[in-house]
C-alpha cells in the first residue's frame, strides 16, 4: 500500500458526490424511486423509457430536497435554474440524452467544514445540481460468476431516479481529508432526510479528481477515478492513484488526462477513455421542461424547515451537557443515536453517566448484535432507571452491564433483570456489611497476617480482600465505604 504522507509533490483532490434524493417518485415520471431487488425493467414506464412523445413533468419534492441539502452545505439558493440534455450514448442511457442542470444550477458555491487528522478545514462547494440517474447494465453470471458472455443485459429500474451532484472545489489534499468530507457530507444527508447514502446500494456515489502539483506549484494534469463504492475503496483508490502518478512523473513520463476506473480486487486503476470535456457532450437547454423557479419567499420557507445540523447539535451537546469533543462526536453520529441520548437524559440519567453508558454500553451491544440504534429494543427511560440506579451506589457498573446485556435480549422488565441478576437493589452498609467483611478476613487468615505484619507494601493483597467482599456481596455494597471499613478491621 502505497502512502500518501511521502508524495513528493503536494496532491489536490476535488469530489464529486452524487446523492439519490429521498423522493417516492422518479425525478420525471410517478414510477416508483423503490427499484432495488425489483424484476429488471418493471419499475418503468414510456417517459423513463423514453417512448417517443413522451413529456417529462419535473417532481417538486426533489427540488425541495436539492434546496435542503445546498442550505446544510450553507449554498445559495438560486431564483432561477434551468435544465439541459448531456448528449451521450452508453446503452444504460433510454433517451441517448441525460436531463440535468448545468450552468445555472440550483445551488451554487457554499462550502462544508470537517475534521481531518484532529485538524479543522473547510472544504469549499463549487454548486449542487440535480440530474436524472441512468439504467443499469447487468453481465451475466452463474452462481455469482461471470459468465464471460459476448453481450450484456440492461435493466431501467433505476433510469430517472433524481440525483444531487455536489461538486467540491479541489479543496482535499490527502485520501484521508477526502474520506472525512463524504463521511460529513453523508451526515448532512441523513440529518437532513435527503438520503440514506448507502454507498454500498449505490445511494451515494464518489468520484475523485486528483493531480500532483508541480514543482513551481501549478496545477497538474487531473485524472477523475469512478466506481468506488465504499469509504475503503475510495481511500485506497486514492493511495494508488497518488503513488501511479508520482511514478510516471519521477520516470520523465507524463500524465494523460483521463478517466480510471477503480478495480477493488486487484487494487488498481485501469483507465477508461480520455476524459471528456464539456463540448464533447453538446449540452443543450431541456425545451421540454420549464426553468426551475425558487421565489424568495419559498427560499426562507425552506430555511425554516431545517432540522438541527451536525454540528449545531455538537455545540449543543458541549454547551448544555458538559461533553466534550470527542464524546459528542459519537454521539452525534447518527441523529438516531443522539436522539436515544437526548431522551435518556430527558428520563432523568446524569447527562455524563449516560453519555459514558450511550456511547459504550449501548453502543457495544448494537456492534455485538450488528444491530441498529433505530430498532434497538432497550428504551430510553429504563436505561436511565438503570443508569441512575448506578449513580445512586444502588448497584455496581457490572451488574449494570449485565442488566443491560439481559434486557436488550429479552423482553423482561426492569425488575425482573434486576433480581435475575442476583443483586438486590437493598444496600448492604454498616453492620452487615462489617459481618462480611469479618467472614472474608476469618477465611483468608494468612492474607490478613501478611498485610499486618507490613509485607503488603504495594497494597495487592488489600486489594484482592476488597474484590472478594465487593464479589461476595454482588455489587450491593459502596466501594468505597467497603474500602474504609476493611482498613480498620485491618488496623485493628
Ligand atoms: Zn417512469
Amino acid at each position: 500500500m502505497a502512502d500518501s504522507k511521502n508524495s513528493k509533490r503536494p496532491i489536490v483532490i476535488g469530489l464529486e458526490v452524487h446523492i439519490q434524493l429521498n423522493t417516492k417518485t422518479k425525478l420525471f415520471c410517478p414510477c416508483s424511486t423503490d427499484y432495488i431487488g425489483k424484476t429488471p425493467n418493471t419499475n418503468v414506464c414510456p417517459v423513463c423509457l423514453a417512448v417517443p412523445g413522451t413529456l417529462p413533468i419535473l417532481n417538486d419534492s426533489a427540488v425541495a430536497l436539492g434546496a435542503r441539502m445546498g442550505l446544510g452545505l450553507h449554498c445559495a439558493i438560486q431564483n432561477y435554474s434551468n435544465f439541459h440534455r448531456k448528449n451521450y450514448f452508453y446503452p444504460d442511457l433510454s433517451k441517448a440524452y441525460q436531463i440535468t442542470q448545468y450552468g445555472l444550477t440550483i445551488a451554487v458555491g457554499g462550502y462544508l467544514d470537517i475534521e481531518s487528522d484532529g485538524k479543522p478545514r473547510r472544504v469549499r462547494v463549487h454548486h449542487l445540481h440535480l440530474e436524472e440517474d441512468a439504467g443499469k447494465l447487468v453481465h451475466p453470471t452463474v452462481d455469482g460468476r461471470l459468465t464471460g458472455a459476448a453481450y450484456s443485459l440492461v435493466d431501467y429500474n433505476r433510469g430517472g431516479v433524481p440525483l444531487s451532484e455536489i461538486v467540491s472545489e479541489p479543496d482535499m489534499s490527502s485520501p484521508a481529508e477526502a474520506r472525512d468530507y463524504v463521511v460529513r457530507l453523508r451526515q448532512l444527508a441523513r440529518y437532513l432526510d435527503v438520503s440514506d447514502g448507502e454507498m454500498e446500494s449505490g445511494s451515494l456515489r464518489v468520484d475523485a479528481n486528483i493531480s500532483l502539483s508541480n514543482a513551481d506549484g501549478s496545477l497538474g494534469t487531473r485524472v477523475e477515478i469512478k466506481n468506488m463504492n465504499s469509504l475503503k475503496s475510495l481511500e485506497r483508490a486514492l493511495e494508488y492513484e497518488i503513488a501511479r502518478q508520482n511514478k510516471v512523473l519521477d520516470s520523465g513520463g507524463r500524465i494523460v488526462q483521463e478517466t480510471r476506473l477503480w478495480d477493488d480486487a486487484e487494487e488498481v486503476t485501469r483507465s477508461m477513455r480520455n476524459k471528456e470535456t464539456a463540448s464533447d457532450y453538446r449540452y443543450y437547454p431541456e425545451m421540454d421542461l420549464a426553468p426551475i423557479v425558487i421565489t424568495d419567499e419559498q427560499i426562507e420557507g425552506f430555511k425554516r424547515a431545517m432540522p438541527e445540523l451536525p454540528w449545531e447539535k455538537r455545540d449543543r451537546f458541549m454547551k448544555d451537557f458538559g461533553l466534550s469533543y470527542e464524546e459528542v462526536e459519537i454521539l452525534t453520529e447518527q441523529k438516531e443515536l443522539a436522539r436515544y441520548y437526548e431522551d435518556v437524559v430527558a428520563a432523568g440519567a446524569p447527562p455524563a453517566r449516560a453519555a459514558n453508558w450511550v456511547r459504550m454500553e449501548v453502543l457495544r451491544v448494537l456492534n455485538e448484535r450488528g444491530a441498529d440504534i433505530s430498532n434497538f429494543s432497550l428504551s430510553p427511560s429504563i436505561l436511565a432507571e438503570l443508569v441512575k440506579k448506578v449513580e445512586n451506589k444502588e448497584l455496581s457498573s457490572t451488574i449494570a452491564k449485565d442488566i443491560l446485556d439481559m434486557l436488550s435480549q429479552e423482553n423482561i422488565s426492569l425488575e425482573e433483570a434486576i433480581k435475575r441478576s442476583g443483586a438486590s437493589t437493598v444496600r448492604l452498609t454498616g453492620d452487615l456489611l462489617g459481618e462480611v467483611i469479618d467472614r472474608i478476613c476469618a477465611a483468608n487468615s494468612d492474607v490478613v497476617e501478611t498485610i499486618k505484619t507490613g509485607q503488603d507494601k504495594k497494597g495487592g493483597k488489600v486489594k484482592f480482600l476488597q474484590g472478594l467482599v465487593m464479589k461476595e456481596t454482588r455489587g450491593q455494597a459502596d466501594p468505597s465505604e467497603v474500602s474504609s471499613l476493611l482498613s480498620k478491621k485491618l488496623e485493628g
